[in-house]
């Protein structure tokens, strides 16, 4: 018995217990969408082909930071992204990947700003997401798509993915969570306002919400 295997159990029981509740509230339908923790220089990844409904903690992958296999289930093809993610951004312990249909929905707009392609409408949104830049579209699993990722994932711990969903990397996996379902829910908030001129927060109101983090 070692520390490390404990880590890999109890963060498996997170993994599992998060997919559930993602997956009961309607947050990515089918087999879409995994998770992954990270610890030490492995990563914790949902297998391939599962449903985030009915993960078993003793089934899920273990990859290294290059996307390889180590040990347990076949990895999810996704799990490169996470790797690179994690590469770009060495302090993230979580991430969560939705396809979430009001994001995605969004991410098959045309004329969408690159550069953020969800307004700061509300303070959560500001503090949880921050700026939302749009990855271009590549197919699940190719590894441009991972390259892209990794880019990005330099300046941003949170992206859209063109045509496919949300990416969030964070501090701990309930984070990441966190910080996906306000893109969701803005996304929401995006359509429901359709044509109708928005008001989103202002610079000064955004850096004012960035101080109060800051002193958080
Ligand atoms: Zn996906």
């Amino acid at each position: 018995m070692n520390a490390h295997g404990a880590g890999v159990g109890a963060v498996a029981e997170d993994i599992a217990r998060l997919g559930a509740s993602i997956f009961a509230r309607g947050l990515t339908p089918g087999r879409t969408g995994n998770l992954s923790c990270r610890i030490g220089d492995e990563i914790v990844v949902t297998p391939t082909g599962a449903s985030l409904g009915s993960l078993d903690p003793c089934q899920l992958a273990i990859i290294d930071l290059e996307g390889r296999p180590i040990s347990g289930a076949q990895p999810s093809k996704e799990a490169g992204m996470h790797a690179a993610l994690y590469r770009a951004r060495p302090t993230a312990r979580g991430i969560v990947h939705l396809h979430s249909t009001h994001a995605v929905a969004v991410s098959c707009l045309a004329d969408l700003d690159e550069r953020s392609a969800l307004p700061p409408l509300t303070a959560y949104f500001a503090m949880r997401v921050g700026r939302l830049p749009l990855v271009p579209y590549f197919a699940p699993g190719d590894p441009a798509l991972s390259v892209a990722v990794e880019e990005m994932a330099r300046e941003h711990h949170a992206m859209l993915l063109a045509n496919h969903g949300s990416v969030v990397a964070a501090d701990d996996l309930l984070s990441a969570a966190d910080a996906a379902e306000e893109i969701e829910e803005t996304a929401r908030l995006r359509l429901l306002l359709g044509d109708s001129p928005t008001r989103p927060l202002t610079s000064a109101q955004l850096g004012a919400l960035a101080q109060r983090k800051e002193r958080a």
